[in-house]
This record gives structure tokens, sequence and C-alpha cells, in this order.
């Protein structure tokens, strides 16, 4: 094994390949020096969906060149890196592989640790890149196109599930909604662009479970979107879309924002922190800001450009397991899915 001496803060590169984005980004300690991303969701949205082949291609052609530019804009040499970070999980298996496969190729080449990282953890530790006096215990609201989840993190190296969803997670709901709208893939910016236009006015079902006090269900509010669409266009009625927009959005969020609060006030947590694509909606960042406000809560959202997949994430979950001296062994294998808390 190489020579490890652990740095206060230490030059991390990050690298993320686990959909359709290839990711780059440098940090030093928890400074953000370049943040690099390629995409092939234009090619993917013709299709209406993320097809695995042509991630894996796009991510072979574009990893290389990403991994470079990020490493050029920080104005790092490749030699003076501390650590390469990269998701190994979840995702696409073809496309999780090219990232991991290139991250080992780096960590082997120049002697430096290699740090897995789960792509959920990722997304709860964007916060840290927002604020470097971070530090838990907060509650962190996660809310991205597979996971919709209240967590609780006591310690950098601990966290629990509060609650969650019990099927759909809210940026599939989004997804799905936003077909049903005519709306082009990925469809979250989309609905959140038309219920800006309208009203919450149609009536939505009510998204909590009794099981649990945090846990809800997306699939009964997808449905109910679905039914009133069918039944106004059978019946040839009027109906307005950024209506049907705007009480989908404010049904499938006002909720996460309760609970996010009564989270806080279970477990005692003074901060609040968010992650996941879904938290890059505006409407959502700014109940969430109101309602902290109100309660005394302090609260930390990452960029939106860090909510959706990026590489700086990734960096930052790296400078976390590095700082707890947790590598990787160069037969880590890519994993499509990892349960949110390994019990
Ligand atoms: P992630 O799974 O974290 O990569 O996030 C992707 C999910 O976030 C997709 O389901 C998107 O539709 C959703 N999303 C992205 N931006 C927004 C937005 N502004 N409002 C609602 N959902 C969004
Ligand atoms: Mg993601």
């Amino acid at each position: 094994m190489m020579n490890f001496t652990p740095k206060q803060s230490p030059l991390i590169l990050g690298i993320e390949s686990s959909c359709d984005e290839t990711a780059a980004a440098v940090i030093r300690g928890r400074e953000l020096l370049s943040d690099e991303i390629a995409s092939s969701a234009a090619t993917q949205a013709k299709f209406g969906g993320v097809v695995p082949e042509i991630a894996s291609r796009a991510h072979a052609e574009a990893v290389d060149e990403v991994v470079a530019r990020a490493l050029r804009n920080a104005g790092v040499k490749k030699e003076e890196l501390d650590a390469v970070a990269v998701t190994y999980g979840a995702g696409l298996l073809g496309a999780l592989l090219v990232g991991l496969s290139f991250a080992k190729g780096f960590s082997y080449g120049l002697g430096i640790p290699l740090i897995g990282v789960d792509h959920i953890r990722g997304h709860l530790a964007a916060a840290y890149l927002e604020d470097a006096s971070l530090e838990p215990p907060f509650l962190t609201l996660l809310a991205s196109g597979g996971h919709t989840a209240i967590l609780y993190t006591e310690r950098a190296d601990a966290f629990r599930v509060l609650g969650g969803t019990l099927d759909d997670a809210v940026g599939e709901a989004f997804d799905k909604v936003a077909r049903v709208l005519s709306l082009p893939y990925p469809g979250g910016p989309h609905v959140e662009a038309l219920a800006r236009e309208g009203r919450a006015v149609v009536p939505m079902p009510k998204m909590l479970k009794s099981r649990g006090g945090y846990d809800f269900s997306y699939s009964g509010l997808k449905t109910a979107v679905i039914n009133y669409v069918h039944t106004k266009e059978q019946k040839g009625e009027a109906w307005s879309r950024a209506d049907v927009a705007a009480s989908f959005q404010s049904a499938a969020l006002d909720i996460l924002v309760q609970k996010t609060v009564e989270g806080a006030r279970e477990t005692g947590a003074k901060m609040v922190t968010a992650g996941g694509g879904v938290v890059a909606n505006g409407y959502l960042r700014e109940r969430l800001a109101a309602v902290c406000k109100e309660t005394g809560l302090r609260l930390v959202l990452p960029a939106k450009k860090h909510c959706t997949d990026n590489a700086a994430m990734i960096a930052a979950e790296g400078l976390v397991q590095y700082r707890l001296g947790r590598f990787s062994p160069l037969t880590i294998n890519a994993e499509a899915s990892i349960p949110l808390v390994r019990g």
C-alpha cells in the first residue's frame, strides 16, 4: 500500500459518472477550485429518458477531457493531488465503470488513495461546499430522482433515516407528471417553469402515510394528476396545464418542507441542509428558507448546480472519508444500487 500522511487541506479530484453527466472537480479542503461537467442529456432527451448504452459511450468519450479541464482550471498538476474520489454507486453499471476505471488508473499511477463514494452521500455532502463551517449534527432533506428521505446526520460517519418515500421518489414523480403535461425530459425544471404561470387550485390527495410520521407516498399523487387530466380530456372540458403543474408542485413539496421542520424539532437539530436534483427547485428553496426563518433554524442550501449531479459533491464526500482515513481498494466494484443506510 502507498505511504499516507493526512493533510489538513488535501487536494482531491472528484469524478462522477453514475448517470448522464460526466463530471470532474478539484477541491482544496472545502475550497472548490474547479467544477466541470459534460452532459449527454440533450441526446438522451430524444429518447425521453436515459439510455444506458448511450450514457456509457458518452462517458468514455468525455472523461479524459473533462478531468483534464478540471485540473487545468484548478491550476493543479495531477502529481499534486492527494486523493481521487469517485462515485462507485448507485447508478448505471456501464456508466459507473467508466469513471471508476479512470479513477483507479489515476490512483494507481500516482500512488494516491482511491476513495469510492456513494452517490447519495455525495448529495448530502454538497452542503459542505456552501458553508466551510458546517459540521454535524444537522438534518437533511434528500430529494432526488431516486430518493426522497429525511435524514439526521449525527456525526460525519453516522446518519440515520427518519423516514422517506414508500414508492416513487419525488423527482420521479416530477418526471412522470411532466410526461402527462407533454413536457420534455428531465421534467423537473419544466414543471417548475410551468407552475410559475399557474395557481395551486386543483385538489390533490394527501401524501402522508400514517405508518410512520415521516413516510410519504408519491404514487397516489401521480395517479391523481393522470386521472384529472384524462377525465378532463374525455369530457372535453377546459383545464389549465399551469394550474395542474402548480397544484402538483405544492402538494409534492410542501409535505417535504413540513416534515423537514418536524424532523429538526424531534432531533433537536439546529441546522438544516438539503441535497438532490429536486432541491434545485426554486419553490422548494423559497419555502424551506421561509419556514426555517420562522422557526429559527439555520438553513444551508447547496448552490443549484450542486443539487443536480456533479463532481464537486463527490470530492466533498471524498474529503469526509479522507479525514476519517477511509480508502478503497483498487478491487472496488461498481454497484447498481446501495441501500440508503448500510446495516
Ligand atoms: P438527481 O437524481 O439528484 O440527479 O436529480 C434528478 C431529478 O431532479 C430528476 O427527477 C429531475 O426532474 C429533478 N429536478 C431537477 N431540477 C428540478 C427542479 N427545478 N424542480 C423539480 N425537480 C427537479
Ligand atoms: Mg443524483
